[in-house]
């Protein structure tokens, strides 16, 4: 819908035909769910994933992704799956045609990606040497293309070692893999936390942000788009029918809008959880399903919910999320 609407009379120069398209653009946002949903992914490199030391331990991570993956798919939904180098590295090892047989003979990347239609996006620590470039670089080595969403960064810091997102304004060069000539160019943050996750500050909604120190300002000539970290995994239900109610009952914030959520998952949690942590999950995929058929959510990759915020004039916003 709004493809055909870009596509409006605009192009006459007058003014009717102009307005006609902006009330054309409301409609559409009206009718179309201001809440976007996600599931994201994401494995550390911390002692929790020495699963990814033996071939027997990455295995059972493996199946647990795709475990994941085919439940999300039969829900609807987009996954992004957005690993560090510690699974990039094993995934060299024990991708073998031997373990690829349960994924269409595919590595599990492209597996993910082309047969399950969801996403790959680069999470890095930048620990052990490697960097974001690293982290893009590994992934792109499976022949998946690993776009340009950050998965995870600092918002600021007074400690410059962190990964303070403005460096991303500029091309990053590998560490670890600096003769590959490789340059990685991101474009859009995702996951955005304070070191330890102290003090932090949910918030819904796409901004550009201004600058480390003030990164809640919306800045319409960034070059960098933020999608609010409002993803709690264990308050999900809390924090989505929050923002239902704040948007469709109390009417506090616009359903012009674009609200982002995400749901957080870990094949980690899987693996030593078992089946009772998939059943979390799929209960709250069914708690979602069910705003979806009123048509207050939709699920949408990280992708789709920026596209649309820029079609749709990247009007900021920023809705608390705790
Ligand atoms: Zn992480």
């Amino acid at each position: 819908m709004i493809l055909m609407l870009t596509g409006c009379r605009v192009d006459k120069e007058n003014n009717t035909d102009l307005l006609l398209g902006t009330a054309a653009l409301l409609y559409s946002f009206n009718s179309s769910p201001a809440i976007y949903i996600t599931i994201v992914s994401h494995n550390e490199t911390d002692s929790r994933y020495d699963y990814y030391n033996t071939e027997s331990g990455y295995l059972q991570m493996r199946n647990a992704i795709i475990s994941m993956a085919q439940l999300f798919s039969r829900y609807g939904a987009q996954y992004h799956f957005q690993p560090d180098w510690r699974f990039l590295e094993a995934a060299k090892l024990y991708e073998t045609p031997a373990n690829m047989a349960n994924t269409n003979n595919k590595n599990i990347l492209r597996y993910l990606k082309e047969d399950l239609g969801h996403h790959v996006d680069p999470h890095s620590h930048e620990s052990g040497g490697y960097n974001y470039a690293d982290v893009a670089y590994l992934i792109s080595q499976f022949g998946v293309d690993p776009g340009d969403i950050v998965g995870g960064f600092i918002q600021s810091s007074s400690d410059p070692s962190q990964i303070i997102w403005e460096k991303f304004r500029n091309p990053v060069y590998p560490l670890k893999y600096s003769s590959s000539g490789y340059s990685w160019g991101a474009h859009v943050l995702w996951g955005g936390g304070t070191m330890f996750h102290l003090g932090e500050d949910y918030r819904s909604g796409l901004i550009r942000p201004s600058s480390a120190d003030n990164f809640f300002t919306h800045n319409p000539s960034g070059n960098l788009i933020a999608l609010g970290n409002c993803s709690i995994n264990s308050n999900l239900n809390i924090a989505l029918d929050n923002l239902v109610l704040a948007i469709y009952n109390y009417k506090i914030a616009s359903s012009n809008r674009i609200y982002n959520i995400s749901m957080v998952v870990f094949e980690q949690e899987v693996v030593v959880g078992g089946p009772e942590v998939l059943k979390k999950y799929e209960d709250n995929l069914k708690k979602i399903d069910a705003y979806v058929k009123q048509g207050k959510v939709q699920w949408a990759s990280l992708n789709k919910t920026v596209t649309d915020w820029q079609a749709g004039g990247e009007i900021p916003a920023l809705l608390p999320c705790n």
